[in-house]
């Protein structure tokens, strides 16, 4: 699914976001950076082990929750790794609304500091982390909508959903987001 907020384009497509040929992508990472399982894993393990190696010697601290550090992506077609923290589900009412909608923002804005026209993201939270996929969907699309409409780039945002069900979800409300 394709739409478009001024002259910048939001894709929705399902697939496995290690492949994907765009200027960044964006890694649901751990808040001590240390890789972990589910899409974390997959990036670490497609990037090869100079990413590690990055994010700890540049953030030795860790990155906190609702917030994403960068670093270069290793063998992966991107230039750029966004590792952004997302928060664990707790029932909603622990600001993990607020923490999701940070951590795409901060995501968008290293998108605009590195000049990158394109950037990928999964779908952060939704595996592991527990957030239930459509409340994440509507959080998520709505920050990449806002943003987009106020800064007018990057030029394409993909949001790489692994599996029918969370291409469904976020379909579902990126629908109802343009009508
Ligand atoms: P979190 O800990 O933030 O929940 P996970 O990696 O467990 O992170 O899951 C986040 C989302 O990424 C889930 O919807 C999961 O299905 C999806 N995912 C897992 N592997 C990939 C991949 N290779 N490409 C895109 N999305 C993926």
């Amino acid at each position: 699914m394709i739409v478009h907020f001024f002259e910048c384009r939001l894709e929705l497509v399902q697939g496995d976001i290690t492949t994907q040929s765009v200027d960044a992508i964006v890694n649901a990472a751990n808040s001590r950076l240390a890789g972990g399982g589910g899409v974390d894993g997959a990036i670490h393990a497609a990037a090869g082990p100079a990413l590690l190696a990055e994010t700890d010697s540049r953030y030795p601290e860790g990155c906190p929750t609702g917030d994403a550090v960068a670093t270069s992506a290793g063998q992966l077609p991107a230039k750029h790794v966004f590792h952004a923290v997302g928060p664990v589900w707790r029932g909603g009412m622990q600001q993990e609304e607020q923490q999701l909608r940070s951590a795409w923002r901060r995501c968008l804005e290293l998108a605009v500091e590195h000049s990158c026209r394109s950037i990928a993201f999964p779908a952060i939270s939704t595996g592991v982390y527990g957030y239930p996929v459509d409340l994440a969907a509507r959080a998520s699309l709505e920050t990449v909508r806002d943003f987009l409409v106020e800064h007018r780039q990057p030029e394409m945002v993909r949001v790489v959903l692994f599996g029918e069900g969370a291409y469904g979800a976020f379909s579902r409300v990126l629908e109802e987001m343009v009508q």
